[in-house]
């Protein structure tokens, strides 16, 4: 059975790929992620992401990048906190995404590393995934998913970013008030 597996970045992705790799998917990966802000930042995350496909041997689709489309998307809900409203938006814009390629691709499932970070309510991201049809609910952060995904991180030299992604997150609040 294949899986298109939406990969946030690197890290997340190496226990979440070995997970679906044990339990007998061929896995493909997919890189939309236009949440991600600068754009050198996406960049540098997809280039951690293909030394995990590499080291696997997996393909990986990447999406062409649109930041001023993802922040249309998620409008008016700058200022809530991180895990809020803005967060579940972001996590449909993608997963749509991911749903919308892997019809394309002729696949008839799908998942996302989101689950692996102990940052992330995996229900949160469960209940909006739900909302589209051959999507996979995998808590990867189960059976110590989270400590293995940093532990491979480690291992292979992957560098790890600080914050989640957008602008609005992390230590990227300060840019927030020059972004709006
Ligand atoms: S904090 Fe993370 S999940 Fe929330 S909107 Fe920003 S990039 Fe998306």
């Amino acid at each position: 059975m294949t899986i298109l597996l939406h990969a946030c970045c690197g890290p997340c992705s190496t226990a979440s790929v070995c997970r679906l790799i044990e339990a007998g998917w061929t896995v493909v990966l997919y890189f939309p992620n236009s949440n991600i802000w600068p754009e050198a930042e996406h960049a540098k995350r997809y280039e951690e992401l293909l030394k995990v496909a590499d080291h696997h041997k997996l393909t990986v689709i990447k999406e062409r990048y649109d930041h001023e489309k993802w922040l249309e998307a998620v409008a008016g809900l700058e200022r809530e906190g991180e895990g809020g409203a803005r967060c579940s938006r972001c996590f449909a814009y993608n997963l749509a995404q991911a749903h919308d390629k892997a019809v394309e691709l002729g696949i008839g499932h799908f998942t996302t590393t989101l689950t692996v970070s102990r940052f992330k309510n995996s229900r949160q991201i469960f209940s909006v995934g739900e909302q589209f049809d051959g999507f996979e609910a995998i808590d990867f952060k189960k059976r110590g998913g989270f400590e293995a995904s940093t532990r491979l991180a480690k291992e292979m030299g992957l560098y790890r970013q600080h914050y989640c992604g957008c602008e609005f997150s992390g230590e990227n609040k300060r840019f927030a008030s020059v972004r709006r």
